[in-house]
């Protein structure tokens, strides 16, 4: 598989009243064409602020990029002028947002919204746009686009809403579609249907997709991969298997505990229930392991300095000192008094 994506030490900052909020602190993924990865954690870890930044989109006046880089196909897109980056976004990487509501125009006919993304990027002409709008329409289960195509958004239920939107995203063939929390809006049934056609777009047009949530039922229907990621850090990463069946991030075995049925076909009893304690303040993020506070293995080091990231396999890394060869296994930890 050819890499599609990469992702290298970004950091992103918010100025706000209060100072510089530190978000986004060194993260580092990749995605190869054809593959689905899933970046994974609480709300206010940094993995929005991440897609953003790939995409260009956080607020000028208020975002600050203070590092790292960021390459598709091999060039830099981090900071790209704003008309190369439309450009982009239009031809080569797709956004899928989680409100269909607000991302679609009230005013406006849904087939309409699609066949002016399809114009920005084309130079169909007016039968061959209603064609490829129809065609859209179908892919992604539309039934009787004819008739939907004259609709509004407040005519179609909230999971139809979705695939216009859906729509709209593939209608330049993206070789990557970020869907940032696409079903977290939609009712559990629905749900499924829609990463039923992610991933069935996945396979039939082997579209890389990023996809944002903090859902490990949706993680387990849909990627291949997974980064977790922790306080504007990745503390984990690996393949599906491995970061569920031999998780190396006490944080990661926290939300796998708090998920009750992760496995395939459970997906709707496998939302978070929250890891006691609070995340880190990132105005002032600690020097050392940003989930020290909230870990029951923390040890002296972990205060003190960040655990380097340590791999396990050639595809799965974590950054925890419990890694590192000296330090106790975690049965020596429990004996010497932890609780686990
Ligand atoms: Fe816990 Fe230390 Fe590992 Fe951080 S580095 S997760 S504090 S054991």
């Amino acid at each position: 598989m050819s890499r599609l994506l990469e992702v290298n030490d970004l950091k992103v900052s918010f100025k706000t009243y209060g100072g510089e909020v530190k978000a986004v602190r060194g993260v580092d993924f990749h995605i190869d064409q054809g593959e689905v990865l899933a970046i994974v954690g609480e709300s206010g870890c940094g993995k929005s602020v991440t897609a953003q930044s790939i995409m260009g989109l956080l607020p000028k006046k208020v975002s600050m990029i203070k590092g790292g880089s960021v390459t598709f196909n091999g060039e830099e897109i981090l900071g790209l002028p704003k008309k190369k980056m439309q450009k982009l976004k239009g031809s080569e990487i797709g956004l899928i947002s989680q409100d269909p509501m607000t991302s679609l125009n009230p005013t406006m006919r849904i087939g309409s919204q699609i066949a002016e993304a399809i114009k920005k990027h084309t130079n169909y002409s007016k039968s061959q746009v209603y064609a490829r709008v129809i065609e859209l329409l179908h892919l992604v289960g539309i039934p009787n686009p004819e008739k939907r195509y004259k609709q509004y958004p407040h005519e179609l239920s909230g999971g139809m809403r979705q695939r216009v939107l859906i729509a709209m995203a593939l209608s330049c063939e993206p070789k990557l579609l970020i869907a940032d929390e696409p079903t977290t809006a939609l009712d559990v049934t629905i749900q499924a249907q829609i990463l039923d056609l992610l991933k069935d777009i996945q396979k039939r047009l082997d579209t890389s997709i990023i996809l944002i949530t903090h859902d490990l039922g949706v993680v387990a229907e849909v990627a291949q991969r997974v980064a977790v990621m922790y306080a504007g850090v990745v503390i984990e990463s690996g393949e599906v298997e491995e970061i569920f069946e031999a998780p190396k991030h006490p944080y990661t075995w926290g939300l796998l505990h708090s998920v009750p049925k992760y496995e395939k076909g459970n997906h709707e009893k496998s939302r978070l229930v929250p890891i006691e304690g609070s995340p880190p303040d990132l105005f002032a993020p600690p020097v050392g392991c940003p989930f020290a506070a909230r870990c029951e293995y923390a040890m002296e080091i972990c205060v003190d300095q960040m655990p380097d990231v340590t791999k396990s396999s050639p595809t799965h890394s974590a950054r925890c000192w419990l890694n590192d060869s000296q330090a106790p296994s975690v049965k020596d930890f429990v004996a010497a008094g932890g609780e686990r």
